[in-house]
């Protein structure tokens, strides 16, 4: 399905490019003190690795501050290009004009319109920052969030809806004021001389349905790329199903160039969750092509063994296992598709779909294992090496089909 993209200025972070019709870019945050320059440089090659083309990084203090520099040099010498983005909160205008090194070591700044000051301070704290930018031709995200909301601009919207003919509910009128928050502040960086080609915005709220009604309403009132995400999607299960119902229904409306799913990690999980549902969100929808697609059915009372989940897993884990090399030998392998089905049903039907698929025996049918390769049946599997052979069968076509 080919989705409207929605037409966007294209913002240049480092060397990747965000809107303007561009691949939709996935990134992430690092959870690591900034100022441990060793840890923070062992997450963001982690995150990168997993595949985060941008990784933000908070910069919370002078420590932090100092550390930047060192960090990008780090990730220089070790051959990791991954442009680094600065989260400032409250002090980003001292930190800033503070600290050149750190701002010239960074590839964007994300600047929160309710966290740069109250009243007219705000408005020079703001000034310092964009002007920073400007100078050293900086991009930087606009990132309201309705959890850290400028309680002036809500309160005058407040009063205004409080004189209309049929008022708002307060919630709409609080999601309306998020808007607000973004669009008055890009307009502002836009008066104080920076491009539309350095500023990407972003109104972060934490349900789904909040989210749709805030970057639908973003969407219609400025061109700036627009990045997405829940701000807080939560844990596990939860934060994942969170973030799909938010990213899919605008992602699929052509709004959204580059997205963060916002995950809080359980103990001992990794951080690289994030990206590696982000990718899937993007690859379950057709917007882009990491890895190849493994379609296996769920199984049911006609599947008899564990064999089946077995050969599922085990074919995805070797198209993981062999993805980092396959990538730079057989160009455009990503986008396979391979079937792994359990029984007679659907099986021979989904495997035709596929690139290359298998069928295995349900209960009570004959044990044989028909294999397909682009539509037509290449040959039956019998016996206790099925797993393997079915695996070999795949690297020979994968050899064959993408050979450059
Ligand atoms: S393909 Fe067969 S085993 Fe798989 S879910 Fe359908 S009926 Fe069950």
């Amino acid at each position: 399905m080919e989705r409207m993209r929605r037409a966007t200025k294209t913002v240049w972070v480092g060397g990747v490019p965000v809107g303007g019709g561009h691949p939709i870019v996935v990134q992430s945050m690092t959870n690591t003190p900034t100022h441990d320059v060793e840890a923070t440089f062992h997450q963001v090659k982690a995150l990168y690795e997993a595949g985060s083309e941008i990784v933000r990084i908070t910069v919370n203090d002078e420590k932090a501050a100092q550390a930047v520099p060192e960090l990008k040099a780090r990730l220089k010498d070790a051959g990791i290009p991954v442009p680094l983005v600065g989260d400032f909160h409250f002090n980003g205008h001292l930190l800033l004009t503070r600290y050149p090194r750190m701002a010239e070591a960074l590839d964007k700044f994300r600047i929160n319109p309710g966290t740069v000051g109250r009243g007219r301070h705000k408005d020079e704290h703001f000034r310092t920052m964009v002007e920073v930018a400007k100078d050293l031709g900086k991009p930087i995200r606009i990132g309201a969030n309705w959890g850290s909301l400028d309680p002036g601009l809500l309160t005058e919207m407040m009063d205004q809806n409080a004189r209309r003919a049929e008022p708002k509910t307060a919630h709409e009128v609080l999601l309306d004021a998020v808007v607000e928050s973004a669009v008055q502040s890009y307009e502002e960086a836009l008066e104080l001389g920076l491009g539309e080609d350095q500023i990407v915005l972003s109104a972060k709220v934490s349900h789904a349905p909040d989210l749709v009604y805030v970057y639908r309403a973003l969407a219609r009132r400025t061109q700036a790329p627009l990045h997405l995400g829940l701000t807080e999607a939560g844990m596990g299960v939860k934060g994942i199903v969170a973030s799909v119902a938010g990213l899919a229904p605008l992602l699929l409306e052509g709004i959204g160039d580059t997205i963060r799913v916002s995950l809080t990690p359980a103990p001992g999980e990794p951080r690289t969750k994030e990206v590696e549902v982000a990718r899937e969100v993007l690859q379950a929808l057709g917007l882009r092509q990491f890895a190849p697609t493994v379609t296996s059915c769920p199984g049911c009372g006609r599947t008899t063994s564990t064999f089946f989940q077995e050969l599922a897993q085990k074919v995805q884990a070797h198209l993981e296992a062999r993805m980092p090399e396959w990538r730079k030998v057989y160009p455009g392998v990503e986008g396979l598709k391979v079937a792994v089905m359990g029984c007679v049903v659907n099986g021979p039907g989904e495997s035709k779909h596929a690139d290359i698929g298998i069928s295995l025996p349900g209960a009570g049918e004959e044990p044989k294992a028909p294999v397909y390769v682009e539509g037509r049946l290449y040959t039956t599997l019998k016996g206790d090496g099925i797993a393997e052979e079915f695996v070999a069968i795949l690297e020979r076509y994968i050899q064959e089909r993408f050979r450059a």
